[in-house]
């Protein structure tokens, strides 16, 4: 059974403060520049003062100035009165039977994302991040699609979906070995590469060694195909990159992800060909929804393996999850596993991703909207099933 804890009424121990600026967003060097800036710290020590922080904040996690027991009390007070590093609210947690966890996070009043955790995904578990509240990309297939309300998330804000899971999974101080959070996947709300510099931030902080240190490998970002934007991201990040392709033509394409209007499939595969870093060790993942009897013949999967020739490339198939008032049906179970046959064929393993996190609608696509508008009888048929 999936468990629900409703939070909205919790001591807001959590929720954002004041306007005031949450260190946690910043990168070293803002940080140090802001030391300066508020007079905690005197130019010739801000970095080390900066570095000194930075450990607190990101390989302890702490979000009270108070506890920085290294920090003279006075820098502890001042530091308290301009800045914060309270968290955003957790609205709502689940845990899903199957070990699934899902906050529901108020960034601002009207701003809310959901955040994923998936265990046995990656090395030990991911986590998959919101980098936008809605999306302007319209893909007819993705419920996030049709969601009115749409801004970027900052670079805090980010960040902070990190920070929450390790306070839930109990993972302060940063450990070196045997983590549960061991993957970070930029594939819940919105379209990264349209908010790459914040994206590109949270991951230099989420990376860096002396905090939350998870390795840019174990970082994957997934686009729907902003072709301009694939060589800033490599160069930024290093991180893995996933490409949602869903269909191999561009008619078909230009249905499901109507950006491929703009770029097509042609630069698309260009695009990936000069991604930087791509070798077979760092192979290029793609996504690939399963529609029935729009995108699942055997004659796409063969089109899918002559597409990727020479790439080197791993292919993700996703079952569609199903959302209220879509077009679309999942494949059925035989379909999906003829299309993964074809693939395996080629050389490419293991592809269909199960469906996880199902009890508490964690699954890709259907994050936040849904689950709102679900009735909680609903959800607990579907738990139930
Ligand atoms: N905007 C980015 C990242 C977020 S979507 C992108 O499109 O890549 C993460 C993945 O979930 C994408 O591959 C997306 O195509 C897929 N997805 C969206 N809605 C889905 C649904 N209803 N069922 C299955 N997969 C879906
Ligand atoms: Fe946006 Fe990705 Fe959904 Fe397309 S699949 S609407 S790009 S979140």
């Amino acid at each position: 059974m999936g468990v629900t804890l409703d939070l909205s009424r919790a001591p807001a121990a959590g929720a954002p403060t004041s306007a005031m600026p949450n260190l946690a967003g910043l990168s070293r060097a803002e940080l140090a520049q802001a030391l300066i800036d508020a007079e905690v710290a005197r130019p010739d020590k801000a970095r080390m003062r900066a570095s000194q922080l930075w450990r607190w904040i990101h390989h302890y996690g702490l979000t009270d100035f108070a506890a920085m027991t290294d920090v003279a009390k006075e820098t502890r007070a001042a530091l308290a009165e301009k800045f914060t590093l309270a968290r955003p609210e957790v609205v709502e947690r689940q845990i899903s039977r199957d070990g699934t966890r899902k906050w529901l996070i108020r960034m601002a009043p009207g701003i809310e994302v959901e955040t994923v955790y998936i265990p046995d995904v990656g090395r030990a578990g991911a986590l998959c991040v919101s980098s936008q509240v809605g999306c302007t990309l319209n893909c007819t297939f993705c419920h996030t699609g049709t969601q009115a309300l749409v801004r970027n998330l900052t670079t805090a804000e980010i960040v902070a979906q990190v920070q929450i899971a390790r306070d839930d999974l109990g993972e302060w101080p940063s450990p070196k070995e045997d983590r549960r959070l061991s993957n970070i996947v930029f594939m819940g709300m919105g379209e990264p590469l349209y908010n790459l510099d914040n994206v590109a931030q949270a991951i230099d902080i989420i990376a860096d060694n002396e905090g939350i240190a998870i390795s840019r490998r174990r970082i994957t970002v997934s686009t729907s195909g902003v072709v301009p934007e694939l060589g800033p991201l490599g160069e930024k990040t290093q991180a893995m990159l996933a490409i949602s392709l869903h269909a191999t033509n561009d008619p078909l394409r230009d249905k499901l992800v109507p950006l491929n209007k703009k770029y097509p499939i042609e630069e698309l595969m260009a695009g990936i060909r000069a991604y930087p870093g791509l070798s077979n060790a760092k192979r290029v993942t793609f996504e690939y929804v399963m529609l029935k009897d729009v995108n699942d013949s055997a004659a796409e999967a063969k089109a899918l393996v002559k597409l990727l020739k020479g790439i080197p490339a791993k292919i993700n198939l996703i079952p569609f999850n199903k959302w209220p008032g879509s077009e679309y049906e999942c494949s059925d179970w035989k379909t999906i596993e003829a299309f993964a046959a074809i693939l395996n064929r080629a050389g490419y393993a293991s592809p269909i991703r199960t469906p996880r996190g199902r009890d508490i609608l964690a699954a890709c696509g259907q994050l936040k909207s849904e689950s709102e508008k679900m009735r909680a009888s609903e959800r607990r048929k579907l738990a139930a099933e």
